[in-house]
């Protein structure tokens, strides 16, 4: 079996003699069938195809295919943000009624998601730290609970998961362990090997890696037995009455099934599909997936190494720093380094952080991470500017933090940046 990087260049689509080398795109609406029939076959999902790209697209799903091959899973679709496909994830297995066990330090977009406007849908979520013990995760379940959601490497607190411990005891209690893998991606972390169920990316970072396209995927490792807590799991172990009666966990097995109802059910609904110009795009990102994350690590850690002996500097979040609090549970999953992303406090508060970032030249200050130009944001004078020290405080965020996603630039002209800058303070 095809290695990781080689995954990354060739999965996903196989040309056939004479046909074109790199992924069609197709730029299509609608696709064309000899007869009712044929069609019907597609409606009652009693034969694969495509009738409308609201629900599926071939570019996507070759796009798709590649990615379920690199985190090793049996099925996965693309959707048009993270924010999509973490909403898709949870809701294709949690309705109103139900509970859902996740972890406090994610992405503040996922926060948003969960507890104000899923929990508006009569979902509710009990949120737990990422380190917390195996004692305190169980405490953590109720009857109605459906799923555990955590990120492999969370955004922007660069906690490292247990993966291992949560997906055990989520399989303990009959749910299956879905997680965010945005900033570890496939080539540093594959979460299905560590015991997770679904995995979900925000393809717009790493990924796509370019800053040129907002996406989202979702990639079910096909290992959790729905019927075996068939009364759990209704939505995918009783018919569909919205298509002729079908059973999804039966028709399509642990391999097929989740993924079919996301598609079937939610995109069908809801229409969040990404467009295939998009998920070409997308797939010109991964070709060259494995050659970036190594140059955005390197520079992650070299960076890190940079500010953790600077004077101006009082503390560094990396987990590839030895001492960092993370190093132990990073060497275990991320052996091969994590991400491109440092954070770290500049001595003398929010105001000398402001004059630090205002000093940056080649680092451009930007709500976004993961991008291949390096790119800087000061929390408590931007995404947080409207609270003081104390709000900031209670949600994890001091306000000295400075957030810094190493691009794949040269790292002494971003070491040399980072210098002027500091001392200009
Ligand atoms: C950015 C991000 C998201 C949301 O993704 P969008 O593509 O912006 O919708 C979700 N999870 C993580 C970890 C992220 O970094």
């Amino acid at each position: 079996m095809a290695r990781i990087e080689t995954k990354c260049v060739q999965s996903g689509y196989t040309p056939k003699n004479g046909e074109p080398r790199q992924i069609p795109i197709i730029q299509s609406t609608t696709f064309k069938y000899d007869t009712s029939e044929d069609m019907g076959k597609l409606f009652d999902l009693e034969a694969s195809g495509y009738f409308y790209t609201r629900l599926q697209n071939p570019t996507n799903d070759m796009v798709a295919a590649k990615l379920c091959d690199m985190e090793g899973g049996t099925a996965a679709m693309l959707t048009s943000s993270g924010q999509a496909a973490n909403f898709f994830a949870v809701f294709n297995i949690a309705n109103c009624g139900d509970h859902v066990v996740a972890c406090s330090a994610i992405y503040g977009g996922t926060y948003n998601l969960f507890a104000v406007t899923m929990k508006k849908m009569g979902i509710d979520f009990t949120f737990v730290s990422p380190d917390c013990t195996q004692e305190e995760l169980d405490a953590a379940f109720r009857p109605n609970t459906k799923a555990v959601f955590g990120e492999t490497i969370a955004n922007p607190a660069l906690c490292v998961l247990d993966i291992e411990m949560f997906a055990k005891t989520a399989h303990a209690h009959g749910v299956p362990f879905i997680i965010d893998n945005t900033f570890a991606t496939p080539v540093n972390c594959r979460p299905i090997e560590w015991g997770a169920d679904i995995v979900t990316h925000s393809t717009t970072k790493y990924i796509d890696g370019h800053g040129a396209s907002v996406g989202g995927a979702i990639i079910d490792a096909g290992r959790f037995d729905w019927m075996a807590h068939a009364d759990k799991f209704p939505g995918l172990c009783t018919p569909d009455e919205s298509y002729h009666g079908i059973t999804y966990a039966t028709k399509f097995g642990k391999e097929g099934a989740f993924i079919t109802k996301c598609t079937a059910q939610l995109m069908r609904d809801f229409g969040s599909i990404q467009s295939p110009q998009n998920a070409f795009y997308l797939n010109l990102g991964l070709e060259s997936l494995h050659v970036r994350m190594k140059r955005h690590c390197e520079n992650g850690q070299a960076v890190a190494e940079y500010l953790q002996q600077s004077d101006k500097v009082s503390w560094v979040n990396y987990s590839g720093l030895p001492g960092d609090k993370y190093y132990e549970r990073a060497r275990k999953y991320l052996p091969n380094g994590g991400c491109g992303v440092v954070s770290f406090g500049v001595k003398g508060g929010r105001a000398a952080a402001e004059k630090f970032m205002k000093s940056l030249k080649l680092i451009a200050i930007e709500t976004h991470v993961a991008d291949a130009r390096s790119c800087c944001l000061h929390p408590a004078n931007a995404t947080h500017r409207q609270m003081n020290d104390e709000e900031l405080a209670a949600c994890g965020i001091t306000p000295d933090l400075v957030r810094l996603s190493c691009g794949i630039e040269n790292v002494q002209d971003l070491i040399e940046d980072l210098e002027q800058a500091l001392n200009r303070i």
